[in-house]
């Protein structure tokens, strides 16, 4: 599903985010992404999502080589198969939990009423068929965050990444989404997800650490 080469990232101003990172990541997997604050996760799972290019090496993504791929594919390429949840949830806040799902399916062109059907049944899939109407604000942060991940995968994206998503979340809302990730994992979604907690990372069948933009350990339980 994923597969980076020697992969670097500099940033403008010369700072280097990433480098020269070599990983696997194959269908089905759930991988868990670890290492200190400026280490290089985000930048890491910015490069996986194809949310930004690398400066060196190959990122190829369920088979496709993304430095062969021209800005509007990359864009189609995040739309159809790749969904993103993260730490700030960033839900459209005067709008309805159902059309924020249902913006999720915008990208693929679906007529309206078939997107709300669609964020609908997500809705439900997340437990949270009760609150089809409620805006964000009237949610709490563990809802919100279950929102968010319909809009994820509203669209069936093979592979999910989270950036710290239970980062805002009180222990036990905390576990329902990482429970819900799991559930995901489970029926097939390829599953990465940056976290500073170690507790967490270690429940997941892989931990990939990083320091200093280079990939340190790996370990599988
Ligand atoms: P982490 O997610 O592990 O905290 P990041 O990938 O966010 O680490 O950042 C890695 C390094 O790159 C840090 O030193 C950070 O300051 C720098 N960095 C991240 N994003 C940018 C950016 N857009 N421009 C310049 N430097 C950045």
């Amino acid at each position: 599903m994923i597969a980076l080469s020697d992969v670097a990232k500099v940033y403008p101003g010369g700072v280097t985010a990433l480098a020269g990172v070599s990983l696997r990541i194959e269908r089905g997997e759930a991988a868990a992404i670890v290492g200190p604050s400026g280490s290089g996760k985000s930048t890491m799972l910015h490069m996986i999502g194809a949310l930004d290019r690398p400066s060196g090496g190959r990122v190829e993504i369920d088979g496709y080589d993304l430095a062969k791929l021209s800005d509007r594919q990359l864009s189609a390429l995040r739309g159809s198969r790749i969904g993103f949840v993260f730490q700030q949830f960033h839900l459209a806040q005067g709008t309805s939990c159902v059309d924020n799902v249902a913006d999720g399916l915008l990208y693929a062109g679906v007529p309206l009423r078939e997107r709300r059907e669609r964020a609908t049944a997500a809705l439900d899939r997340v437990g949270l068929a009760h609150r089809l109407t409620h805006r964000p604000h009237e949610l709490s942060g563990g809802e919100r965050q279950r929102v968010a991940i319909a809009r994820a995968v509203v669209g069936d994206p093979p592979l999910l990444l989270a950036d710290e998503p239970t980062g805002n979340l009180d222990s036990h809302s905390g576990e329902v989404v990482l429970d819900l990730l799991r559930e995901l994992n489970a029926a097939g979604t390829t599953l990465v997800v940056i976290t500073h907690d170690r507790e967490i990372a270690a429940s997941f069948p892989r931990m990939i650490a990083l320091r200093d933009g280079a990939l340190i350990t790996e370990a599988r339980t």
